[in-house]
């Protein structure tokens, strides 16, 4: 049971509900959080990487499916929209912003990142100067104190998968909800992550990676799971 009224397809072209600021990006752009009406629950977030703009598109119409603010889901339709703007997986300074939290594991060396699923990891991005160093990072970690979720949802593309260290009740139901696979860990070593600093912070952190998929495939299989999440808590049953 939906506890949010959702807008008709016919309305639902463009955003009526009005985000607050968290920051501003390297090229100072808002960095943007649609708040929740009550206590926030859960913070979903895309485009942490700048060329995953397809979790964007998938998250705002989602988000466009609600007539009021979510109950208990704050949102985050790009945290690296300097990336999402120039079409770069780093931030407008080329720092992976994924491997620039503050965590114990953190690394100075360069980043290897794919350019397609089948070419080598040989593509080379920065961390950061130093843990932390991008206002994009440092948005994102007082946003999450300030908001205390109980857990947050990272969305990424296109490993096809859902990952979630804990194996939470809300990675399963993530799972089954989208058919994709339960996995604790992506299998190979994410230093200064988000994720990894959610762990070491006792914020639990699931990635719901989409597959390799097209626009119209994400909107049918994808929107759906996401306004649902963004109705109802799913581990309230
Ligand atoms: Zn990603």
């Amino acid at each position: 049971m939906s506890s949010v009224a959702l807008r008709s397809r016919a309305d639902r072209g463009a955003h009526h509900l009005e985000p607050d600021h968290y920051g501003r990006s390297v090229l100072g752009h808002p960095l943007e959080v649609w708040r929740s009406s009550g206590k926030c629950r859960l913070l979903i977030f895309a485009s942490i990487h700048g060329n995953e703009g397809e979790t964007t598109s998938a998250l705002s119409l989602a988000l466009r499916h609600l007539a009021a603010p979510s109950p208990h889901c704050a949102v985050v339709l790009a945290a690296n929209p300097d990336g999402l703007l120039r079409g770069t997986r780093g931030n407008a300074r080329g720092v992976e912003l994924n491997r620039n939290f503050p965590t114990s594991d953190w690394q100075s060396a360069p980043v290897l990142h794919r350019e397609t699923m089948d070419a080598p990891r040989d593509a080379a991005l920065s961390p950061g100067a130093a843990p932390g160093s991008e206002p994009e990072t440092q948005a994102l970690i007082s946003l999450v104190r300030e908001l205390e979720p109980e857990a947050v949802v990272a969305l990424h593309a296109p490993l096809e998968c859902i990952d979630d260290a804990n194996g939470s009740a809300l990675g399963q139901w993530l799972a089954d909800r989208t058919g994709m696979p339960f996995v604790r860990d992506v299998g190979y070593p994410t230093p200064g992550s988000f994720g990894t600093w959610g762990a070491e912070q006792g914020v639990p952190v699931v990635t719901y990676e989409f597959p390799l998929i097209t626009p119209d495939d994400a909107t049918r299989k994808h929107v759906p799971v996401l306004v649902e999440l963004l109705t109802r808590m799913p581990t309230d049953g």
